[in-house]
């Protein structure tokens, strides 16, 4: 199956679509093919003011389609003595908010990193009324939590690892497919989504393909 792929950290093959996902430190804008700009949670730099001042330049580029991966991961604060825990978050969060307000400026949509974090999410889509789409990639929670998101206009995107049922709760205009880290093809993604869905593989094949229009190109 020929799908578009929305996220993946792998080098593109020429002649597939995809956006890959690059952070400040790898080489900004690839010699071919879509990208996206962002400053991962996991990976938040001191000096992150103004690595956004020059992230803001590279994701002008208009093969990059998106601003991300950015986002919250409440499983990373783990990792951290308890009190140090509210700090990191808040940096997270302004981290994030500073991607929101570029998505804005620069018109193109948000691809989000979220793990525990479903209810901040959500809040802070409610604060900003975005215009732009945002865009979950590698949603592996529940149906409740999927109804929440799309409840909150997400869009979600769905690749090696989800929950069959939650994936069913999704309706086809907002469903995208990735690769992410996985090295399984896009191709094989997208059939074991069709299959869990219960959809002919060809007609979700043409559903992704409209929807990445429709978001990455604004498309009708
Ligand atoms: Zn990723």
């Amino acid at each position: 199956m020929n799908v578009p792929d929305v996220h993946t950290h792998r080098p593109v093959p020429p002649g597939a679509t995809a956006i890959r996902s690059l952070e400040p430190g790898e080489v900004l804008a690839p010699a071919h093919g879509y990208f996206s700009a962002g400053i991962h949670p996991w990976r938040i730099p001191k000096a992150w003011e103004e690595v956004m001042e020059s992230l803001a330049v590279t994701a002008a580029d208009p093969r990059c389609l998106a601003i991300g991966e950015c986002g919250l991961d409440k499983a990373r604060l783990k990792a951290l003595p308890s009190g140090q825990r509210p700090a990191a978050l808040d940096l997270q969060t302004a981290v994030f908010e500073a991607h929101i307000r570029l998505s804005e400026t620069l018109g193109k949509p948000l691809v989000i990193h979220g793990v525990r974090a479903w209810g901040e999410l959500i809040a802070l889509r409610k604060r900003h009324k975005p215009r732009q789409a945002w865009l979950l990639h590698g949603f592996r929670g529940s149906p409740d939590a999927a109804r929440a998101l799309l409840e909150a206009e997400f869009h979600l995107s769905f690749g090696e690892h989800y929950r069959a049922d939650a994936l069913r709760t999704v309706p086809a205009g907002r469903l995208f497919a990735e690769t992410d880290e996985s090295a399984l093809p896009i191709g094989l993604i997208a059939e074991n989504l069709a299959r869990d869905r219960g959809d002919d593989p060809d007609e979700l094949a043409r559903i992704l393909t409209a929807n990445f229009r429709r978001v990455f190109f604004r498309e009708p």
